[in-house]
């Protein structure tokens, strides 16, 4: 492990993100478009007394996934389970948990694409008839018996919609893409945390915080907790820009927001490959991770903030990906434009 503060690695202390986390529509910013739709979604589900179409959310971790499902399961004023696909060992905990829903309420299912091939396929007929067979007795007594389900919606929640099967896509009726953050809406999201941990934090300052927050309120909810502590021990206590730069210095923050996965991904393709372009499956293998991955997880971010363009040739750098690392364009130099 390097030295470097690993800001993706912030998961957050599950109570301070807990009381961090909004409950209503009114209170989650950004993801307009999304959450636009979702009021409309919920109003008339409520207007009807049904359940909410299956609801699946795409995107990275951090950005809102869960927030989102809580807050549906609160706007539309009824129950809120939350489990995971790897913990849904056999169908048999997957039944205990269907079978104590009410009517009406949301199930969030996070990772949902870690399900087994057994669970998933049992999730089927739940989803779309709310029914399941359960089994009763063991051995040569054993038989199975239906059982009718409430009504229930089902959250699930994917940062690689890539390895979803296609049967089980099918059966979500709305769809959502989170995307990443501008800086904008994290400094309003600092704002708002900063407010709610009782943290005096200027409007300058909660903007340089975000600039680095890597496009991810949960990333800005924990640097903000960061940096309240440089303000503690090195200031009065209130965060102004200058703690605020000093406490992001200290603490090694990139000044794009990106970390060391990111760098390492860029400096593959402008140290091995000249800058691109190289295919993604080149470029996995060269980094050692899965081309899935590579794409879902760590390039948007990168493409979104212009360090990577994706060509028809593979995946090129751009020059803010030269200049950010320091390193030379190769080419550029000999023509005297570059260094
Ligand atoms: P995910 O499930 O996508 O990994 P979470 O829903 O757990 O992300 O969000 C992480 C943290 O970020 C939450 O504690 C919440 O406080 C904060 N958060 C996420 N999205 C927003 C938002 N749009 N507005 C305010 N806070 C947010």
């Amino acid at each position: 492990m390097s030295e470097e503060f690993d800001i993706r690695a912030q998961q957050g202390d599950s109570e301070v993100e807990k009381a961090l986390r909004p409950l209503s529509f009114d209170a989650f910013s950004g993801q307009d478009k999304i959450v636009e739709n979702l009021r409309i979604f919920v109003a008339a589900a409520r207007m009807r007394h049904e359940s909410l179409d299956h609801l699946l959310l795409f995107g990275p971790p951090g950005l809102g996934k869960t927030t989102l499902a809580g807050i549906i399961a609160n706007e539309l004023g009824v129950g809120f389970k939350v489990t995971s696909g790897p913990v849904l060992d056999k169908p048999g905990d997957l039944a205990g948990i269907l079978t104590s829903l009410d009517e009406n309420d949301v199930l969030f299912i996070d990772e949902i694409h870690r399900l087994s091939r057994v669970v998933e396929e049992y999730l089927y007929s739940a989803m779309e008839d709310y029914r399941i067979d359960i089994m009763i007795d063991k051995g040569p007594g054993a038989r199975s018996v239906q059982l009718t389900l409430n009504h229930f919606t089902l959250i699930g929640a994917t940062t690689r919609s890539g390895l979803l099967t296609a049967p089980l896509r099918a059966r979500f009726g709305i769809n959502a893409h989170l995307e990443y953050y501008d800086h904008e809406v994290l400094r309003r999201i600092i704002l708002r945390s900063a407010a709610l941990l009782k943290i005096q934090c200027s409007n300058e300052a909660a903007g340089e915080i975000a600039m680095r927050s890597r496009g991810t309120p949960r990333i800005a909810n924990a640097l903000l907790r960061r940096v309240r502590d440089f303000a503690q021990v090195k200031g009065s206590g209130v965060i102004d820009t200058e703690i605020a730069r000093y406490a992001l210095e200290a603490l090694n923050i990139d000044r794009y927001g990106l970390d060391e996965v990111d760098n390492k991904l860029l400096n593959t393709i402008i140290q091995k490959f000249k800058g691109g372009p190289v295919g993604l499956s080149t470029i996995a293998t060269a980094l050692g991770e899965d081309p899935g991955t590579i794409e879902e997880v760590y390039e948007p971010f990168l493409i979104k903030e212009g360090f990577i363009k994706r060509t028809p040739r593979g995946r090129e750098v751009t020059a803010l990906a030269y200049e950010h690392l320091g390193a030379k364009r190769p080419g550029m130099d000999d023509l005297g434009l570059f260094g």
